[in-house]
């Protein structure tokens, strides 16, 4: 997923033109497949097979950069993307975002338009009513403008939760998508898809290789585990070293000192969370996943603490 091209003043959600083109010339290589998300999820809600390397690509936000810079490569390599469109901020002359006249020729010239609420607050914080009308008063917007509501739908900053999912499915909402790193596939939660999101740090093209292939062999470079989000780097070194889930985190905590590692396989991390919260063991799912959020984003210094807290053993430094 892509949010701005070529506005590096934000480079937290941009991606340079140098590091766009780089990624155009990949996707264009034949060992790739890329579809519209449409079509990829329906092949999976459906029990479909689709081929080795299938890529669908999303952007959010409605940046002027997508209509100017990214479609038109886009479209000239006829690469489907969807557009995932707060309807708050489609106003005539906004400086940042598009108008509904661009949109509307951006879906004639083959764009899927995908639902980002209304005013892209962090729905997490909404109350229910608050969350309805951010979806209902989006979707009058879509059929007023386009004719149409969108079938998928992205939730503002990825972030979501079991009652907004619940609310979302009442109505004709196929998928949703947050913006936490992972592969979909058939297992997927459908209301809670993840997407790798691509900017100016993490839009280097290594990092893009392993992401789009999950194939890890072709470049052990471990600076490039310093590009990635711990989920990815946790599936990269799954994958190079053909090791679990736990011992890619051990090699994070311990050799990249990565700071919100969480390692809920680990047995003394979970048997220092039953004694010093008084837990039965195994501690509780959901409580496992409340104290990983209580952490964040320090959860490797808790995981450090809690494990000393089991360890009567004097240590020496
Ligand atoms: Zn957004």
């Amino acid at each position: 997923m892509y949010h701005k091209f070529g506005v590096s003043k934000y480079p937290s959600t941009n991606i340079t033109l140098e590091q766009f083109e780089s990624h155009l010339q990949e996707f264009s290589l034949s060992k790739y497949k890329v579809l519209s998300l449409e079509f990829i999820l329906d092949t999976i809600i459906n029990d479909g097979q689709l081929p080795n390397n299938t890529i669908g690509i999303s952007v959010d936000d409605a940046d002027k950069s997508f209509l100017t810079t990214a479609w038109p490569k886009f479209k000239e390599k006829n690469l489907p993307v969807t557009l995932f469109v707060s309807t708050s901020t489609i106003v005539d002359n906004n400086k940042n975002y598009l108008n509904w006249n661009q949109i509307r020729q951006l879906k004639n010239e083959g764009v899927t338009i995908g639902a980002h609420s209304h005013t892209h607050n962090h729905l997490t914080e909404l109350s229910n009513t608050e969350i309805i009308d951010e979806i209902e008063l989006s979707n009058n917007i879509f059929l007023k403008e386009l004719g149409v509501i969108p079938s998928l739908f992205a939730y503002p900053y990825g972030e979501t939760n079991e009652k907004i999912i619940n609310l979302l499915k009442n109505y004709k909402f196929k998928v949703a998508f947050g913006q936490h790193s992972g592969v979909i596939n058939e297992t997927s939660n459908l209301y809670y898809l993840p997407r790798f999101s691509l900017n100016e740090k993490y839009g280097d093209i290594k990092r893009f290789k392993f992401l789009i292939t999950m194939d890890a062999d072709f470049s052990h470079d471990p600076k490039i585990i310093n590009k990635m989000s711990d989920e990815e780097a946790i599936i990269y070194l799954s994958k190079l070293r053909q090791i679990g889930r736990w011992s890619a985190e051990m090699i994070l905590l311990f050799t990249f000192n990565r700071p919100n590692i969480w390692p809920v396989q680990d047995i003394g991390l979970l048997r220092a969370i039953s004694n010093n919260y008084k837990k039965k063991y195994l501690p509780p799912v959901k409580f496992i996943n409340v104290l990983k959020k209580r952490f964040d984003p320090y959860c490797s210094v808790a995981t450090w603490y809690l494990w000393r807290s089991i360890d009567n053993e004097p240590i020496q430094y």
